[in-house]
């Protein structure tokens, strides 16, 4: 078995998600007292995200390749980044490091192509809804349309990210929210809705919802049990 590498702690509420799945994945695979070999480098979220909410990405990028050197010298075979903004600086970190890395928006598309979706709607931080990093890679490399929420909707996605969800808060009207925004994409043409945040599944899930939901946490951390279980 392969050692999964983990950037973590953005936040730490879903690197925990990460950990339950990769594990519980690993053990349905190879089923007794099989687990994950793991390497997690968890950083203080505080840091980074006062540094995003700044613009100073190229600052997150030096914490984020630093963590992910150590992950690589303590026996990594490659990288999962935890989180769907900061793949914006896998470049960067990419640049560092002689592991791969296994990008939770190619792992995303590659469910979205197999399942026959070509226009698709995205929820996620504001950086992942508007910047290009992660929907341009999802319709230059896969070909799959893109729509995101209007700008109002955006915001209290965002907020409900940053002030709820990666502090552990759930509240029923946020879900709410989400939930008529997910069904306004819909509306819109989109066939599924990519949860793409990795916080967001502790609000929303496929229970809640008919609109088809992939979820970025658990199809990220199914590639991972697949790649480190490949050539077993
Ligand atoms: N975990 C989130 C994501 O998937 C947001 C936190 C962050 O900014 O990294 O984008």
């Amino acid at each position: 078995m392969k050692t999964i590498g983990l950037l973590g702690g953005m936040s730490w509420e879903s690197t925990a998600s990460y950990y339950k799945a990769l594990n519980e994945g690993i053990k349905a695979k190879l089923g007794g007292l099989n687990s994950a070999k793991i390497s997690l480098y968890s950083v203080n979220f505080d840091e980074v995200e006062q540094l995003q909410h700044q613009g100073k990405w190229a600052d997150t990028a030096v914490i984020l390749a630093s963590a992910a050197k150590s992950v690589e010298r303590a026996g990594a075979d490659f990288l999962m980044i935890c989180t769907n903004t900061m793949h914006k600086v896998v470049p960067e970190i990419e640049a560092q490091i002689n592991i791969p890395i296994l990008h939770i928006a190619d792992a995303t598309a590659q469910c979205l192509v197999q399942d026959g979706v070509s226009k698709v709607g995205l929820l996620g931080t504001q950086f992942t809804m508007e910047q290009d990093f992660y929907k341009g890679r999802l319709s230059d490399k896969f070909g799959i349309e893109v729509i995101v929420p209007d700008k109002c909707d955006r915001e209290t996605i965002h907020h409900v990210i940053y002030d709820e969800l990666c502090r552990g808060i759930i509240k029923a009207d946020s879900k709410e929210q989400y939930l008529k925004i997910i069904t306004h994409l819909h509306e819109q043409g989109a066939q599924a809705v990519i949860l793409g945040c990795t916080e967001i599944a502790l609000l929303v899930n496929q229970n809640s919802t008919c609109i088809p939901l992939y979820d970025t946490t658990d199809i990220h951390a199914k590639k991972g049990v697949e790649l480190a279980l490949q050539g077993l």
